[in-house]
């Protein structure tokens, strides 16, 4: 019994909640709108007609051959596609996932079945089981990991065209991608609404973290409402930006780096068969993920990922933890040094960081540390 109007469930962008201050992207997207659309078309068209040329673009499906493109001065445009196995190391688990010790966890919380704590309609009424395990698990008491700085490295080197996650650890953020460079495809902790459809007041990390931890269930100060995190629960919509952004990038993926993703949540999964035909997917993960159903294969609806097979010719699996696959690809590309380095300076800022705010809170400040707040501020996304 929601107090808003449940949305109608349909195909892609009817199914976006409309946020308008979302709705742009940055002004030079805007400006090259024209030629995405027409890239999009053209890709739509000759995927459609079977014209999409499946080039060889790598040497080998190795690692190696990965680096030896990137390093070719072809590779302009590289799309990152994360889930839960890149905060792993970080000590997050994977709470959204049934069957990991998480949900094992609830039962406290007498929920009428695990996943309930995380349904947008149960939540509503019950928000009390939510807001505890958020402060459990409240993001920003954790570090962002070896593979976080090496998506930020190849945005300093200016490759990435933009990160797809599925966490909402907000780590990439504490990492220091901003909000232009990243998808935040199941949302974020680090805004927060009203839920009220009349109202939708923002709050920021601050506001939402001193109620979480003071142990308060967040009103609206205007209306009275809930106010929620803006992380998309089940029966919500994903972020109006995942549709336009994904229309935008993938034609023009030079490179589909997918981590720490078994690719089994639709529609992010789906994502992988939105490349150009010719354009390589490196999987770094601790099993294979994202192959093509046989049937589905016979029939046509390609996309899915093929290591092994004899007609392989773009997607390489490398099978190890995320931060192992990063180190060693970044050491490929003559860049371990530069990231070890990256990542030693900035758990040291953090670590710095957090003993300050250790220091503010002895002296009666009431804010909990959190690394989250020494997240560089982000860009604003006019
Ligand atoms: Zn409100």
């Amino acid at each position: 019994m929601s107090d808003a109007p449940e949305l109608p469930k349909s195909e892609e962008e009817e199914e976006v909640t409309p946020e308008p201050e979302e709705q742009s992207d940055d002004s030079s997207e805007g400006e090259a709108a024209g030629d995405e659309d027409m890239d999009f078309l053209r890709s739509l068209f000759s995927r459609t007609l079977g014209l999409d040329s499946a080039d060889k673009v790598l040497d080998e499906l190795t690692l190696e051959g990965v680096a030896r493109y990137i390093l070719s001065g072809k590779c302009k445009n590289i799309i990152c596609m994360v889930g839960a196995g890149i905060s792993t190391s970080a000590g997050i688990p994977d709470f959204r996932s049934p069957g990991t010790g998480l949900y094992a966890n609830l039962q406290k919380y007498n929920l009428p079945y695990p996943e309930a704590i995380f349904q947008i309609d149960y939540f509503k009424k019950h928000p009390e089981p939510f807001f505890a395990l958020a402060k459990e698990l409240y993001p920003g008491q954790f570090k962002p990991t070896i593979c976080h700085y090496f998506i930020k490295l190849l945005k300093e080197k200016g490759l990435l065209r933009r990160c797809y996650s599925q966490n909402i650890d907000t780590l990439e953020r504490v990492a220091g991608l901003e909000g232009d460079d990243l998808i935040e495809a199941h949302g974020t902790f680090y805004t927060s609404h009203c839920v009220s459809f009349c109202c939708r007041k923002e709050y920021n990390l601050d506001w939402m973290k001193e109620k979480i931890f003071s142990d308060d269930i967040p009103r609206c100060d205007k209306c009275s409402s809930l106010v929620k995190p803006d992380i998309v629960f089940f029966g919500e919509n994903l972020p109006v930006r995942f549709f336009t952004s994904m229309k935008m990038d993938f034609p023009r993926c030079d490179l589909l780096i997918v981590m720490g993703t078994s690719l089994q949540v639709q529609p992010f999964a789906g994502l992988v068969g939105r490349v150009s035909k010719s354009c390589p997917r490196l999987l770094i993960n601790m099993e294979k993920a994202g192959q093509a159903d046989p049937l589905f294969g016979l029939l046509g609806f390609g996309g899915g990922m093929d290591f092994d097979s004899d007609k392989a010719y773009r997607d390489v699996a490398h099978i190890s933890t995320c931060d192992d696959g990063c180190l060693a690809l970044a050491d490929l590309l003559g860049w371990k040094a530069e990231l070890e380095e990256m990542v030693k300076r900035e758990h040291d800022r953090i670590d710095s960081q957090d003993k300050k705010e250790k220091a503010g809170e002895s002296k009666g400040a009431t804010a909990k540390t959190s690394s989250a707040s020494v997240a560089p501020e982000p860009k604003k996304e006019e």
